[in-house]
């Protein structure tokens, strides 16, 4: 049976020395009530809390579980590596072959420099593109997730408006608003930030329209500013190599992280060859960038991606669970979006503009052993299998019957209406 009481002593402890019990994407207000917030296992697709419930897992740590929590191969590079050398004075010779695997794996990339978390890379091609040509203004596009630094956090706390002096809005997929958007930066133009996909949270997703790319493009050649796609979150998940070789369109730089190290943490940055004597003007460095255990893992990953059918795996495991879900909310008298790649699904419901169904249903399913989100894209993961989502359609048939029996006195999460409203 179902029970989270060690979770709600350790949330009670955490409340004491930890601003706000949690933060960032684990805030509390951010997860529907009773959701877990510690856990203690992970291992394939399943993750145990506290209290050792097992849940199959459809957020797979927001994207860095790729082949399989705890996956042998990998967990044997990293062992083995682990007893040779890891932090240390200078890098291993891995850091070259894993440079020269991911230039070999995707297709606009001539080099490849390594960092801990997607903003480290986001935030160096910011700076990459700004040192090209000694220009300022930067085109991201509106509610797009780049990271969490000054000049890209979603939330308003700690930011003064110089931190974002030289970003200038556009709306995604709008070539015509792109188009505004680099006149408006004149000569000054350094770059323009692409998302693979439109993936913002609370919002459906949206696939790149070839034009919009293609406008990105040739702005970015005829002002003679650099092109980014930010694929921190969509890379290895839509193509072996960067996402938008899928609609033809290569970028100058692209961020990688999340999925790199299957869970090892390693992030990166590739580029082509008219960014190198920027790249190699800019300071950028850390601790642990030069670890080499999370790069022994990303090279084991990469060899599963490039020499296995992991990828074609996830994209039937998630048609199977977009189907399900969709027609099995449609007998229950519920209409679902299901929007973006099959591999990173987002569901939200049709008429829940406070999000109550989407949470409650997500917390009924949560008791049954699944792990969904009401707010952001999910991810399948390589080690999931068809008899995990039979077992994911049992429990969220469940959690259907709940919400529809209960549907009148569902409420909206205070604490996020609250959230939101900042
Ligand atoms: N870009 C995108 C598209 C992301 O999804 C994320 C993380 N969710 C980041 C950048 C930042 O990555 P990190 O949290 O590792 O800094």
């Amino acid at each position: 049976m179902w029970n989270n009481a060690k979770d709600r002593a350790l949330r009670d402890r955490a409340a004491q020395v930890i601003p706000g019990g949690m933060y960032g994407h684990q805030s509390t207000a951010l997860m529907p009530d009773g959701f877990p917030q510690f856990f203690t296992r992970a291992e394939g697709t399943r993750i145990t809390d506290a209290d050792g419930n097992s849940y199959i897992d459809f957020m797979c740590a927001y994207g860095p579980n790729l082949l399989g929590y705890n996956h042998p191969e990998v967990m044997r590079a990293v062992r083995d590596q682990q007893a040779l050398i890891d932090t240390a004075t200078g890098p291993s010779p891995l850091i070259v072959d894993l440079a020269e695997a991911m230039v070999g794996m995707v297709s606009h990339a001539d080099w490849a420099m390594f960092c801990k978390n997607g903003s480290d890379a986001t935030t160096m091609a910011l700076m990459i593109a700004r040192a090209y040509r000694d220009r300022r203004k930067v085109l991201v596009a509106t509610n797009a997730y780049h990271g969490s630094l000054p000049w890209s956090t979603p939330r308003p706390g700690g930011v003064v408006p110089e931190d974002r002096a030289h970003l200038i809005y556009f709306d995604y997929n709008d070539p015509q608003a792109l188009t505004d958007a680099a006149k408006q930066a004149g000569g000054d133009l350094a770059g323009i930030f692409a998302a693979p996909f439109r993936h913002d949270t609370f919002a459906d997703q949206t696939l790149p329209d070839a034009e919009y790319a293609r406008t990105a493009r040739r702005i970015a050649d005829e002002q003679d500013a650099l092109l980014v796609v930010d694929d921190v979150r969509a890379g290895f998940r839509v193509a072996r190599d960067c996402s938008w070789e899928t609609i033809g369109v290569r970028p100058d730089l692209s961020a990688w992280g999340k999925v790199l190290g299957n869970g090892q943490p390693i992030s990166s940055l590739l580029g082509n060859d008219r960014a190198r004597a920027a790249a190699s003007k800019v300071f950028v460095t850390g601790s642990y960038w030069f670890s080499a255990v999370p790069m022994a893992a990303a090279l084991e990953t990469m060899r599963i991606v490039r020499d296995t059918n992991y990828l074609e795996h996830m994209q039937k495991i998630g048609g199977m669970f977009r189907k399900g879900l969709v027609d099995q909310a449609r007998d229950f008298g519920f209409a679902l979006r299901h929007t973006g790649p099959e591999t990173l699904p987002m569901v939200l419901f049709e008429d829940d503009p406070d999000f109550r169904l989407g949470y409650a249903f997500c917390a009924a399913a949560m008791k049954r052993g699944v792990y969904l989100s009401p707010y952001h894209n999910m991810f399948i993961n390589a080690a999931m299998t068809e008899a995990d989502i039979s077992e994911t359609l049992e429990a969220t048939g469940a959690a259907f019957e709940d919400i529809k029996r209960n549907r009148d006195s569902l409420k909206p999460s205070q604490v996020l209406m609250a959230m939101m409203e900042t």
